[in-house]
């Protein structure tokens, strides 16, 4: 099955090749500086040009922590969601990508004295980030029902980086990236929160609650900072809105 099919793509290779030969030695160079089109402003450090805005980030994050993001790569900035999801929300699901959340295996591992190391939500398993954004039990129930709700299309995610690419990989106009973008981070913020609280002793996991207040937090945010001021709650809620 496909012998002839992989003969012939076989024999296109082999033709390129010769063909780029022919064209000389600089165009390979040319290729691979064409492939390298993404750079760093700031120390000038070059990316292939499919590299993610997820690796984009974390070099922004752990070689220029005191820069702006949108310093390093302003091609990001066609996503805008620094200026829909205030800043503080938007750091935690860069952060738990890297885990660098104080979860806690992340403080068992610095040696701060933890004598349990499960999740609070399901007991069961060991809390990291990857485990507590993407594999909980409690954290899937929530990404289903709001995905039901955004009507997100289908996606199978096995790691945050699926989670989170998902949002941008929409297809759409911008509008409706930054959206589905802007509601990840903002569930995976609020999922932290509510981790927070239980730490703290201050409630018991609710999914119903991080679910409610991710979709009034995402809609006054989105609301007001990116124009739609005329999205109403009960549009929103029913997810009704045209972007
Ligand atoms: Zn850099
Ligand atoms: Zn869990």
């Amino acid at each position: 099955m496909g012998g002839g099919n992989a003969q012939k793509s076989k024999m296109a290779r082999e033709k390129n090749l010769e063909k780029a030969k022919a064209a000389g030695k600089g165009s390979q160079l040319e290729a691979n500086k064409k492939a390298m089109s993404i750079q760093c402003k700031v120390c000038m450090q070059t990316f292939i040009c499919t590299t993610s805005e997820v690796k984009c980030r974390e070099h922004a994050e752990a070689k220029h922590p005191k820069a702006d993001v949108y310093a390093c790569f302003p091609h990001l900035k066609n996503y805008k969601t620094t200026f829909i999801i205030p800043k503080k929300v938007g750091i935690v699901p860069w952060r738990a990508l890297s885990e660098r959340l104080p979860t806690r295996v992340a403080l068992a591992v610095r040696g701060i004295d933890i004598t349990d190391t499960r999740c609070l939500f399901c007991g069961d398993y060991e809390e990291t980030c990857d485990h507590l954004f993407v594999s909980c039990q409690f954290t899937q129930l929530v990404w289903s029902i709001i995905s039901q709700w955004s009507r997100a299309p289908p996606t199978i995610a096995f790691s945050l980086k699926d989670i989170l690419d998902a949002g941008i990989l929409v297809n759409g106009s911008k509008k409706k990236k930054m959206v589905y973008n802007s509601i990840t981070q903002v569930v995976i913020w609020c999922v932290w929160r509510m981790r927070n609280e239980v730490v703290f002793g201050q409630t018991t996991p609710s999914i119903t609650r991080v679910v409610e207040e991710s979709k009034s937090m995402a809609y006054h945010w989105i609301k007001n900072r990116s124009g739609s001021s005329h999205w109403s709650w009960n549009e929103w809620r029913s997810f009704s809105i045209i972007m």
